[in-house]
C-alpha cells in the first residue's frame, strides 16, 4: 500500500509560456572526465561456463532450497558485480542447500572497456538492459545482446531470487531497484548494504531483465537491481560484495558482515522520458535528492518545462545527458510504512 501526495499531483511536463520560447535553455555542459580506480577482473576461467552455457557458473547443494541468482556484466562498463562474482569464484564458494548461478552476461561488452573513455563499453550492440520482453526473446531479431539473452533464458526461467548487479554514471545514493511485484518488494528490504528501495514500473524503451515476466507476473519469483554506486570506484565493489553475501551466505554458509537494509521504500510515480536532443536540468542534480516543494523547475526539454508533481519528490537516477527517447529521470514518493 503506498501513499500518494496530499494534493493532486501537477503535471510534470508543461509548455513554456509563449513569453518565454525565445529563450533557448542553457547549452550541454561538456561530460566531467570520469574517475577510474578500478580495472575489469580477469574472467578467463569462467568464460567457457561450467553448465553448457558461456559465462555461467551453476552449482547445486546437497539439500533443496531455491534457486539464487546474481547477475554481473548486463552492462559492459559496469565491471563491479563482475570483481564480486570472480572473487567468490576464486574463493570457492558453494551452496550448501538450492542452487547458486553466478552469470557473466556479456563479457564481449567488458573487452571494449577502455579507462581513456570508459563509458563506451556499455554493450556492443544495444543495450542488453531492454531486450527481456518474451515478444523481443521469441522473435526473429537478432543482435549480440539479444542472442546473449536467448542463451541465458534457461537460467533465468529457473531463478527463485536474482539480483541483477549494475552500477551508476552519475552520482547519486546507492540503490535497490525492484518492479512493483510484492515478492520484488519484499526482496529488496531484505538485501543489505543500500539504504534506499525504489520500486518502480521500468522503462519506456524496453523491457529489463527484473521486468521479465518470471519476476512480474504473479508468481513466487523475486528479481532486483542493485545500483551499488558509481562505476569504478573501491566503494561500489564493496557495496556489491555486501548485498550479494547477504543473499547468498545462509544458503552456503558464509557469514554476512552486518549492515543496514533499506530504510526507505520509494515508489516511482512519473518516468520522464528526453523528448528532444537538448533536454537539459537546471542544476547538477544528483541521485536520491529530494525536492521539497512541488512545482520546482527540474529541467527544459525542447520547449516544455519539467516540473515535481508533488511536495518532497525524490529524483531517481538523473542522466545528466539523455539521448532522445531516453529516460532522462524518474520521480518518487515515499511509501507509506510498513511496505
Ligand atoms: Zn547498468
Amino acid at each position: 500500500m503506498t501513499c500518494g501526495p496530499d494534493e493532486t499531483p501537477l503535471p510534470v511536463r508543461v509548455a513554456r509560456p509563449s513569453l518565454f520560447l525565445d529563450r533557448l535553455p542553457p547549452p550541454a555542459q561538456p561530460l566531467p572526465r570520469w574517475r577510474v580506480d578500478l580495472a575489469p577482473p580477469d574472467i578467463t576461467p569462467w568464460r567457457a561456463g561450467n553448465c553448457g552455457i558461456p559465462g555461467v557458473m551453476h552449482y547445486e547443494g546437497r539439500r533443496p532450497g531455491p534457486h539464487i541468482v546474481c547477475v554481473s556484466l548486463i552492462h559492459g562498463n559496469e565491471f563491479s558485480g563482475a570483481i564480486v562474482l570472480d572473487r567468490l569464484l576464486r574463493m570457492r564458494i558453494r551452496p550448501r542447500s538450492g542452487r547458486l548461478s553466478f552469470i557473466f552476461a556479456n563479457p564481449e561488452a567488458m573487452d571494449l572497456f577502455d579507462p581513456r573513455d570508459p563509458v563506451r563499453a556499455r554493450c556492443v550492440e544495444e543495450d542488453m538492459n531492454r531486450v527481456w520482453s518474451p515478444a523481443t526473446l521469441a522473435g526473429s531479431r537478432s543482435a549480440h545482446e539479444i542472442d546473449r539473452a536467448r542463451m541465458l533464458l534457461p537460467v533465468i526461467l529457473t531463478a527463485d531470487r536474482l539480483l541483477d548487479l549494475h552500477s551508476m554514471l552519475w552520482p547519486g545514493d546507492p540503490l535497490i531497484l525492484s518492479g512493483l511485484s510484492a515478492p520484488g518488494r519484499q526482496m529488496a528490504r531484505h538485501v543489505s548494504g543500500v539504504e534506499t528501495a525504489v520500486a518502480d514500473q521500468g522503462h519506456r524503451s524496453g523491457c529489463r531483465l527484473i521486468d521479465h515476466p518470471r519476476f512480474s507476473d504473479d508468481g513466487p519469483a523475486a528479481a532486483c537491481l542493485l545500483e551499488a554506486g558509481q562505476h569504478w570506484h573501491d566503494s561500489t565493489v564493496a557495496r556489491a560484495m555486501q548485498a550479494v553475501l547477504s543473499l547468498i551466505g545462509p544458503c552456503c554458509g558464509v557469514p554476512v558482515p552486518d549492515a543496514p537494509t533499506a530504510r526507505r521504500t520509494m515508489v516511482v510515480t512519473n518516468v520522464v522520458t528526453a523528448r528532444t536532443g537538448a533536454f537539459r536540468f537546471v542544476a547538477p542534480f544528483h541521485g536520491g535528492q529530494v525536492l521539497p516543494a512541488r512545482g520546482t523547475l527540474v529541467a527544459h526539454d525542447g520547449r516544455d518545462e519539467i516540473r515535481t508533481p508533488y511536495d518532497r519528490c525524490m529524483l531517481v537516477m538523473p542522466n545528466l545527458r539523455p539521448a532522445r527517447g531516453h529516460t532522462a529521470v524518474r520521480f518518487a514518493h515515499a511509501a507509506r510504512s510498513p511496505e
